[in-house]
């Protein structure tokens, strides 16, 4: 038996492991990563650890798990091939291992953005602990930051580089933070929060190049025609699915890899998880690629049963959450589609909910600080419950009222 082998060590491949010796896989589990560190939570990185010196990375699960497990986590191994036909891949330095399953979880990484100067040191972005790392030996020595793209990421790195008593720059290309991801009330309460803490930020606007001296940025100059000094410069414009891998094999990839219900790819015996899987969600029938803990969490449980033969169909509730500054802000459900939104709380107090219907029909509810609005909301999409108006008004105690 070759047993099951895992590409990738993140949130989803870790989690694939321990799943299928949850579910009894008794065969051999290799879990292949190409980073050297013990797998680590990824979300601290954009919050507590770059400003913290002495922050370490937080492991998903300690060394005892997989030796406990036996589950054959292998450090700094690279996977270069996958040979469908032989059941087989090779890694960079030629080894070649065999498989029954494979598990694609690669993840994602930073998108690049092609501009004059992004090769000078202190331009920088943000996927492992390798590049937080980078950021925080960097953001100690420069007092002026701009960060290019108001997304989560960025978002999160502006709030606590500002809190840490840099000067920093947020320069996005629309004309609102978050793009199409949060409700508009919630963007413009973000960005008045985090002009108000002393973030500047440039909507519509869009660096035209960075400068250096002596090989290290000290400027990007924007589309305005304004100088914007900085020593380092962080690319937060969005991520790209890591699928180079499964195209080469021949496997389906649309912006992803393509899965079905059950995890498993256009070849059945290898499946994909987590942020490179794209698979038609059960929620909106739309395509979607999901960027989350929990879209990989949920997904590699599935994948651990879809191997041992009790897969059934992925129908996990999508949550999301981010910290930006004094703003935890949480998803659950996917807006898309929605066409009437409610208010719940007030913004004033940075304390508020924004309900989204299609119809009579609860689709998601984004919240700002309102921790019990978010978990009700778990609660009412994974029950297909869709609270009135009435009960929306009432806060959280009526929603409970409602469910009991
Ligand atoms: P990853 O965790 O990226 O793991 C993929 C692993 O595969 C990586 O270690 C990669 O190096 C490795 N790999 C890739 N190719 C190969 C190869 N060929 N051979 C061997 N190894 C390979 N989500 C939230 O829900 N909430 C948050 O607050 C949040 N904050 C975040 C903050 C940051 C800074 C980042 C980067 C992400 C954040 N996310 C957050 C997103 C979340 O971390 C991802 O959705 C999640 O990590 C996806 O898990 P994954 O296993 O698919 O990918």
């Amino acid at each position: 038996k070759n047993g099951v082998v895992i590409v990738g060590a993140g949130h989803a491949g870790v989690q694939a492991a321990a799943s299928l010796r949850e579910e009894g896989y008794d065969g051999p589990v290799i879990l292949l990563g190409d980073e050297r560190e013990l797998p680590y939570h990824k979300p601290p990185l954009s919050k507590t650890f770059i400003k913290d010196a002495a922050a370490q990375p937080q492991p998903l699960r300690g060394e005892a798990f997989y030796t406990g497990h036996t589950i054959d986590f292998r450090p700094g191994s690279l996977v270069e091939r996958i040979d469908t036909a032989a059941n087989s891949l090779s890694l960079a330095g030629g080894d070649r291992l065999a498989y029954d399953h494979l598990i694609l979880a690669t993840g994602s990484c930073p998108r690049v953005l092609p501009l004059p100067g992004v090769d000078l040191a202190g331009v920088l972005s943000l996927r492992s602990v390798a590049d937080a790392r980078l950021i925080r030996d960097h953001s100690a020595a420069c007092e002026d930051v701009v960060v290019i793209g108001g997304g989560f990421i960025g978002l999160e790195i502006a709030a606590t580089l500002a809190a840490g008593g840099r000067r920093v720059t947020v320069v996005e290309a629309l004309d609102r933070l978050l793009g199409r991801a949060v409700a508009p009330l919630i963007a413009e309460h973000v960005r008045q929060r985090l002009e108000a803490s002393g973030v500047r930020i440039l909507l519509k606007t869009t660096i035209e190049r960075i400068e250096g001296e002596g090989g290290h940025a000290t400027a990007a100059l924007t589309s305005a025609g304004e100088r914007l000094p900085a020593k380092m410069v962080i690319i937060g414009i969005g991520v790209v699915p890591n699928v180079e891998l499964a195209g080469t094999a021949g496997l389906t990839v649309a912006n992803g890899i393509r899965v079905d219900g059950s995890m498993r790819s256009s070849v059945a015996n290898i499946l994909a998880v987590g942020d490179n899987a794209s698979y038609r969600h059960w929620q909106t029938g739309g395509d979607v690629r999901l960027e989350s803990v929990q879209n990989a969490t949920d997904q590699s449980k599935l994948a651990a049963r879809t191997i041992v033969g009790h897969g059934g169909d992925y129908g996990a509730v999508p949550w999301f959450w981010s910290d930006i500054g004094d703003m935890k802000l949480q998803m659950v459900g996917l807006t898309a589609g929605s066409d009437r939104q409610m208010l719940s709380g007030d913004p004033a107090e940075n304390r508020f909910s924004v309900f989204h219907f299609i119809g009579d029909r609860l689709a998601a509810i984004e919240s700002v600080n309102r921790p019990a609005d978010h978990m009700l909301g778990r609660k009412m999409l994974g029950l297909g419950f869709s609270p009135t108006a009435e009960q929306v008004a009432g806060g959280a105690e009526a929603l409970k009222a409602a469910l009991a």
